[in-house]
């Protein structure tokens, strides 16, 4: 089955849903409103080339971009209970979910891969916005726990990239059970030693935020992305005082300590590999370093004196970079 799965489907859903080729060449930034071709875009990792507004991707581009040479296996995540409540508001839950699963071809709003990144291997969880507002019911909560035990089997970090309104109100108390649920399951990851790392994207709130993703060892967001619980405008008519500028955003988290850096997407992959490296391979075996001797010639500074260097080591050729 997961052959058919994971690479037959996705090739037929390739074929049939034409959703990626734009109506047209030219895309509108929604922040800037500026023009933005197409092939550009797509080239720039879906920022904005004039504004750096960082647009939602889906799961696939981020995974393109992540892995090496775009290379990665989605895992089938366990079969839920559909619609346990029998839910109904203006549209039946099983006809929003069918429209949803129709829209984004995924089957809810998270996806789950693994890989390698800068040839360690490593596992991530990225959420698809535009299902159903990349809200945690059942399903989200199984792919956050297939996530950690995949992580915990294969000994590799965990990486996820929420993209949430929070709790799916269609699925009640049983989507607010999600948040201990993915709590003890990248608890399992800690406990296994492994890292675990949550990139915040635009935007992460609600019952997202109030569980897993504010649980990483190290946290990371995407610039100007939208990170809280509530929203500003609830806050806003609740204590009945302007928020300051950019409140809840992730450069305002930064400097208020709730995330620890905020990085723009086209080095997202650089430094998830550098802190990845960093954590699981915390006392590199250095390798012996051939020393040599090495004059150095230095100009104007020191009136072009030729200054020797008692030992220079050897350029690294990146051996002692493997994993542990
Ligand atoms: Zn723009």
């Amino acid at each position: 089955m997961s052959w058919l799965n994971n690479f037959v489907r996705p090739k037929i859903q390739a074929l049939v849903n034409r959703r990626n080729v734009p109506d047209n060449l030219w895309d509108k930034c929604p922040s800037c409103e500026q023009m933005i071709f197409h092939r550009d875009l797509e080239a720039q990792l879906f920022v904005c080339p004039h504004c750096d507004h960082h647009m939602a991707i889906t799961p696939e581009q981020r995974f393109a971009n992540l892995f090496d040479d775009g290379t990665y296996t989605t895992i089938e995540l366990p079969k839920v209970p559909v619609d346990p409540l029998k839910f109904r508001d203006t549209k039946r839950y099983t006809d929003r979910l069918k429209d949803a699963q129709t829209k984004t071809s995924h089957g809810d709003a998270a996806i789950v891969a693994h890989g390698t990144m800068a040839r360690r291997p490593v596992v991530l969880c990225a959420f698809d916005f535009s299902f159903m507002g990349g809200s945690m019911g059942l399903a989200v909560g199984e792919a956050l726990v297939a996530a950690a035990r995949l992580a915990v089997l294969q000994r590799a970090p965990l990486v996820v990239f929420p993209a949430s309104g929070g709790a799916r109100m269609q699925e009640g108390i049983l989507s607010l059970m999600q948040m201990p649920r993915t709590t003890v399951a990248v608890g399992e990851v800690r406990d296994a030693g492994l890292p675990y790392i949550v990139v915040l994207t635009n935007p992460t709130t609600g019952g997202v935020t109030a569980s897993f993703a504010m649980l990483g060892d190290v946290s990371l967001a995407e610039p100007g992305a939208l990170i809280g619980f509530a929203g500003p405008r609830v806050i806003e008519s609740t204590i009945r005082q302007t928020l300051p500028d950019g409140f809840q955003k992730s450069e305002y988290l930064l400097d208020h300590g709730m995330v620890d850096a905020v990085v723009h997407r086209r080095d997202l992959r650089d430094t998830l590999a550098r802190i990845i490296g960093l954590l699981t391979n915390p006392q590199p075996q250095a390798d012996v370093v051939e020393l040599v001797e090495k004059s150095v010639e230095i100009p104007e500074a020191t009136g072009g004196k030729e200054v020797t260097v008692d030992a220079v080591p050897v350029e690294d050729d990146g051996a002692g970079d493997k994993p542990a």
